[in-house]
């Protein structure tokens, strides 16, 4: 049998256990997965902030999707955040025998990207147009790279970022990251984990997890998913339209959690 390709993508928010999602990571590629690892930064970028006396604010786009404003200088803290966590990541996997590699280099940054020129925010009911975001969207994936740093015996650990040559590195979404190089390589699947079990039907409620979703109701997913959540499900939908066969969203906190998503925890999306 063919070894599985697995994306997995860390999440960044408060509560996910990185010591326990490492562990798994390691015995998992002992079990012979192929493996490239997406990570976010969101918590460690509002620690940094708070730290550097910046305030944090958010944009909220006319379909309900809520993304970091990222000025320059927010630019440059979230790059210093998701670079520090990039490395406690691959000093992690280190410890546990795992050959893993960071790539947060403009060198070895596995996207390439194109700054968002004009952003449409909503501030009570009214639409307005920023133009000094360094968020950006993904206009290539460097999959051949990924593929021989795999084919190396490493485990690529990929930070989101993407670099452009004319505005150097940009604020990409973690989930869409992993959405992007889950359908270039293409993956077996995208696992998002994050600080919830999956996708709940009446958020905040847990007895409401979702089981499985058909891809031909994603739009019910998106109408059940609110703010950050709405993200994730729009990654799913990509990866999946990428022809990405299996995408599952799953809990992040407990221990063993690639494992238990493997074996059907979270929410499924087929
Ligand atoms: P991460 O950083 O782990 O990727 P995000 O904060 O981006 O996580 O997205 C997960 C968050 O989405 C949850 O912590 C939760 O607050 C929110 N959320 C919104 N709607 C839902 C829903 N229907 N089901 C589960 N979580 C939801």
């Amino acid at each position: 049998m063919r070894t599985r390709l697995l994306v997995v993508k860390i999440g960044g928010a408060r509560g996910v256990d990185l010591a326990a999602i490492c562990k798994d990571i390691a015995a998992i590629e002992r079990k012979g997965f192929r493996l490239v690892l997406v990570h976010g930064g969101s918590e460690r970028t509002n620690r940094l902030a708070a730290q550097m006396g910046h305030p944090v604010r958010f944009l909220h786009s006319p379909s309900g999707i809520m993304s970091r404003y990222t000025d320059l200088k927010t630019r440059d803290i979230y790059v210093e955040a998701v670079k520090a966590l990039n490395g406690e990541i691959v000093h992690q996997l280190g410890k546990l025998g795992i050959h893993a590699l960071g790539l947060t280099m403009p060198d070895s940054c596995i996207l390439l990207g194109e700054r968002k020129r004009a952003i449409r925010d909503v501030i009570d009911g009214r639409v307005r147009v920023v133009r000094d975001d360094y968020s950006g969207l993904i206009v290539k994936v460097r999959h051949e790279f990924l593929a021989r740093v795999m084919e190396l015996g490493q485990v690529p650990v990929v930070p989101p970022l993407a670099f452009s040559h004319e505005d150097g590195f940009l604020n990409v979404d973690g989930d869409r990251v992993a959405a992007a190089i889950s359908g270039a390589l293409p993956a077996d699947m995208m696992v998002l984990l994050s600080n919830v079990q999956g996708l709940y039907r009446r958020y905040p409620d847990p007895a409401s997890l979702v089981q499985e979703v058909p891809r031909s109701q994603l739009n019910l997913a998106m109408a059940w998913a609110q703010g950050r959540m709405k993200r994730k499900i729009r990654s799913v939908q990509e990866a999946l339209d990428l022809g990405v066969a299996q995408a599952v969203i799953a809990d992040g906190c407990r221990p063993q959690p690639l494992q238990n998503a493997l074996v059907g925890g979270g929410t499924w999306f087929a």
